[in-house]
């Protein structure tokens, strides 16, 4: 018996498929997206004393201050992405590794590229990840900085808020065409936005109001 089966019960599973329907009749997402949801074991990534609430729809704490945004959350930002298996995936913001192994579900794990700022979180996402077999690439560093070697990606996103615009170094490395989805702005007033990158300029779209923790 390996790991994830001495820890998933049916009544996780159970959790798990009652979450996913309510989303479906909540959010306007793709069934891609709802079956990563699906299939990614949420109660894996939160912390022991959280494990029983890990398929409520909400955000829970992680450890140094940060937060697991919540599934519905999750949902939408992976559906504005809108990527295909074997895009190339920038996150900024590892945290637990599960918004991760939702992507890595759609994209492929060696095609998922992760920066966390807090180390700490940084090691224990990658072993979590490395343990439910999503071989997503991690480092720990700034968002801003990180993956200097890698050819452009198909898309990128961040789940923290930068306060500023979301900054340029990260738009650029995405190609032409390609995605980015962000929470930009200050507490209080943050806005979920969706920039897609065009020859010599980038069109933004808006999806309203959020709250996510502030990019260092
Ligand atoms: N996607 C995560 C959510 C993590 S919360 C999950 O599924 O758990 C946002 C994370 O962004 C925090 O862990 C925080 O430490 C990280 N972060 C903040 N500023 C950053 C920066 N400049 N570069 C990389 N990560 C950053």
């Amino acid at each position: 018996m390996d790991d994830a089966d001495r820890d998933a019960t049916p009544s996780d599973d159970a959790a798990r498929r009652e979450l996913v329907d309510g989303l479906r009749r909540r959010l306007d997402v793709d069934e891609r997206t709802l079956a990563a949801i699906e299939a990614v074991p949420r109660h894996l990534f939160v912390p022991e004393r959280h494990r029983s609430r890990a398929y409520a729809d909400r955000p829970l704490p992680i450890g140094h201050d940060q937060t697991i945004s919540a599934p519905h959350m999750v949902a939408l930002m992976t559906d504005l992405l809108d990527v295909e298996p074997g895009d190339r995936v920038f996150e900024v913001g590892t945290g637990c590794g599960y918004h991760a192994a939702v992507v890595a579900e759609i994209v492929g794990a060696r095609n998922v590229y992760s920066v966390e700022y807090v180390p700490d979180l940084a090691e224990a996402a990658r072993d979590r990840l490395h343990r439910l077999g999503y071989d997503v690439t991690v480092r720990a560093g700034d968002g801003r900085t990180a993956f200097p070697d890698e050819p452009p990606f198909d898309a990128a996103y961040l789940t923290c808020a930068p306060t500023g615009g979301t900054p340029d170094s990260i738009v650029d490395r995405v190609r032409t065409g390609g995605r980015v989805v962000a929470p930009v702005g200050r507490a209080g007033g943050q806005r979920l936005v969706r920039l897609t990158v065009t020859e010599g300029a980038v069109d933004r779209e808006d999806h309203g109001g959020v709250r996510f923790v502030p990019m260092q």
